[in-house]
C-alpha cells in the first residue's frame, strides 16, 4: 500500500474526433465502471475543440477530463489562446502545462509555464506541471539542474500555500513516444529529488504531491515504475488512446495502491 492516491493522466496530443473520441470514452466509462474512485484518479486530456464531448460524456463517469494547455494570460487580445476562465466554463478539473512538445515546439520558457501554472490555480484548475530532461542533458549529468530549474521557475511564482494544488510530472524528454522507458529505478531518483526540492519549499505539501511519470509507460510496464516510492501515477501519451492500453495502467495502478 503506497502512500499517495494514484493518478494515471491520458494525453490525447492532437489526435483523435468526433466519432473515434465517442468510441474511446464510452470504452472508458464501462471499464471504470466497477471503479473504486477512492483508490485512483483518472484525467484524460484531450484536445480543446473536444472538451464539450468529453464533458457530456464523462460527466457522471469517475473519469475527470482536462486541457493539453492554457494562455499565460488572464483574457484579452490574444489571437488563438485558450484562457483557464474558458478551460473552466467546460468544468476542466485539470490541465498539463509545460510539456516538452510545447517546450520544444512553441518555445515555451520556463518563465512561461510559471505563468501558465498561476493562471489555473487562479482558476481553480489543477496544473500538471511536466518537465524533464533531453538525452543530451542526461548524457552531460544535467538532469538534476535541468528539473531543478524547470520546478523552481514555478515554485518562485506560486504561493508556498498552492504548493500542494499542483501535481508535478517528470517526463524525461528521450522516453516520450519512442518506446525507450526510463528504468523504474532511473525514475525513481529523479522523483525522489524532485520531492526533496517541493520539501524545501513546504515540506508538509510535498509529502502529498502526486508526482507522475511519463514516457512509454504501458501496461506492461507499469507496475514496475508506479511501485517505486516516489511515482505516484503516470502521465500517459500513446497509450491513452487505446482504450485496452489505458484501462491497463489503470489496473496496474489500482493494485499497487
Ligand atoms: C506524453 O506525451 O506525455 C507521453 C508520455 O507520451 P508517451 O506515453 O507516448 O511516451
Amino acid at each position: 500500500m503506497k502512500q499517495r492516491r494514484p493518478l494515471i493522466a491520458g494525453n490525447w496530443k492532437m489526435n483523435g474526433g468526433l466519432a473515434v473520441n465517442a468510441l474511446l470514452l464510452a470504452e472508458l466509462w464501462s471499464g471504470t465502471r466497477d471503479l473504486d474512485s477512492e483508490k485512483c484518479d483518472i484525467v484524460v486530456c484531450a484536445p480543446f475543440p473536444y472538451l464539450a464531448q468529453v464533458q457530456s460524456e464523462l460527466q457522471t463517469s469517475p473519469i475527470a477530463w482536462g486541457a493539453q494547455d492554457v494562455s499565460s494570460h488572464a483574457d484579452g487580445a490574444y489571437t488563438g489562446e485558450v484562457s483557464a476562465s474558458m478551460l473552466k466554463d467546460f468544468s476542466s478539473a485539470y490541465s498539463l502545462v509545460g510539456h516538452s512538445e510545447r517546450r520544444q515546439y512553441h518555445a515555451e520558457s520556463d518563465a512561461i509555464v510559471g505563468q501558465k501554472t498561476l493562471r489555473l490555480l487562479e482558476a481553480g484548475i489543477t496544473p500538471v506541471v511536466c518537465m524533464g530532461e533531453t538525452l543530451q542533458e542526461r548524457k552531460d549529468n544535467l538532469t538534476q539542474i535541468t528539473v531543478a530549474r524547470q520546478l523552481n521557475a514555478v515554485l518562485s511564482v506560486i504561493d508556498k500555500s498552492a504548493l500542494g494544488k499542483i501535481v508535478v510530472a517528470y517526463e524525461p524528454v528521450w522516453a516520450i513516444g519512442t518506446d525507450v522507458t526510463a528504468t523504474p529505478e532511473m525514475a525513481q531518483q529523479v522523483h525522489a529529488f524532485l520531492r526533496s526540492q517541493l520539501t524545501l519549499a513546504n515540506a508538509e505539501s510535498a509529502e502529498q504531491i502526486q508526482i507522475l511519470y511519463g514516457g512509454s509507460m504501458k501496461p506492461d510496464n507499469a507496475a514496475a515504475l508506479l511501485s517505486m516510492k516516489d511515482i505516484d501515477g503516470g502521465l500517459i501519451g500513446g497509450a491513452s488512446l487505446k482504450s485496452r492500453d489505458f484501462l491497463g495502467i489503470i489496473a496496474a495502478a489500482k493494485e499497487l495502491f
